[in-house]
């Protein structure tokens, strides 16, 4: 990864090879980011996608072995057990110019990925809650 500071926080460049969510978590490391906004868009192989089935609470996965364009990469960063929690979604589309997407579990990039994050040094954790299975952000303040 290549990557510049800049106002809000950084722009990174993902080089081919570089499998997406490990990248991003070893660069929340490096870097202490405590909480941040991804976004992003690029080119990607060798995809894990997933959509969450609230009635079995865990996510059904798709994997997807051609060569996509990353249409839009989203999400943010929070820490889950001590360690980097990257919630990223895509939206990919092929050579046929449909789009698909879902949650994304892990992609290679083919050609490259560029990234903005918007960060923040406040930490902000997940906690698991039982009732959907799902790993919620934990915020302090209700309106
Ligand atoms: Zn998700």
């Amino acid at each position: 990864m290549k990557f510049t500071g800049t106002e809000f926080g950084y722009i990174a460049r993902l080089e081919p090879g570089e499998e997406i969510i490990a990248s991003l978590s070893s660069f929340v490391k490096a870097r202490a980011i405590g909480t941040a906004s991804i976004s992003g868009i690029g080119a990607a192989g060798e995809l894990s996608i997933g959509y969450f089935d609230r009635s079995k609470k865990e996510y059904i996965k798709k994997g997807l072995s051609g060569e996509y364009e990353i249409l839009s990469l989203t999400g943010n960063v929070s820490h889950f057990g001590g360690e980097p929690w990257i919630h990223v979604h895509v939206v990919l589309s092929g050579a046929d110019f449909a789009a698909l997407g879902g949650h994304l579990f892990s992609g290679k990039v083919t050609v490259t990925v560029e990234l903005a994050l918007v960060v923040s040094d406040e930490r902000i954790e997940r906690k698991e809650d039982a009732a959907s299975g799902f790993r919620r952000l934990e915020l302090e303040q209700s309106l």
